[in-house]
């Protein structure tokens, strides 16, 4: 895939489901393709703006070169496996009959070396409580770095009601979000682009049908 390496936007974020966010780190924003997961530091690079892993353990694998590059490759190929799914099931109920489908994501998952600890909880959080139960990753392998992507995807399945996920309509768009709009009507990746390019065009449609009619 040609990409516009010089002048190329920032990573987009309009997906309102990491999962979905992770599907559009290829993208068509304007006329050239975009990939933004071109190698192993592109992958630690949006990790981090996704704030998916933490920045300490991003550094400790920023020295990881050509094994780095072959996660990013595992990564383009779970990208790209997953859309077939959400492609899928988008607008639908996803049933126990999926189960089937998402083998090769229980697969990863399994590979995953997490336990649990108490800590304090961190300044984002809210909670009263003095003490957290909190999630840890004994992190010894760049591959672990789809594990956060792979638990956003299960989180997605699991917990996402896939009525909600959504294909933007914009012609030749190929985004896809999750509607968290009060109504659910949500129809486009973001009115700035995909939302406004509609309107003209319907605009313009309306002047081109209104002066046909005389
Ligand atoms: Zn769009």
């Amino acid at each position: 895939m040609s990409t516009d390496q010089g002048s190329r936007p920032a990573p987009l974020f309009v997906g309102d489901h990491p999962a979905l966010d992770f599907l559009n780190t290829v993208a068509t924003p304007s006329v050239t393709p975009i990939e933004w997961l071109a190698d192993g530091t592109e992958l630690l690079d949006w990790l981090e703006l996704a704030e998916l892993v933490d920045k300490r353990v991003i550094a400790s694998f920023r020295d990881r070169g050509g094994e780095l590059d072959e996660v990013a490759d595992q990564a383009r190929t779970l990208r790209e496996w997953f859309r077939g799914f959400a492609s899928r099931h988008a607008g639908k109920s996803c049933g126990a009959a999926a189960l089937r489908e998402l083998e090769p994501l229980n697969e990863l998952l399994a590979e995953d070396a997490v336990y649990r600890q108490v800590t304090s909880p961190t300044r984002r959080g809210s909670s009263l409580q003095p003490l957290q139960w909190s999630q840890q990753r004994r992190w010894t392998s760049p591959r672990q770095l789809l594990q956060p992507i792979a638990e956003a995807m299960g989180d997605l399945v699991c917990h996402g009601d896939f009525h909600l996920v959504r294909a933007c309509e914009g012609l030749g768009c190929t985004l896809m979000f999750y509607d968290r709009t009060k109504g659910h009507g949500r129809r486009w990746c973001s009115m700035s682009v995909c939302g406004n390019r509609a309107k003209a065009a319907a605009h313009r449609a309306r002047l081109r049908d209104g002066g046909q009619d005389r």
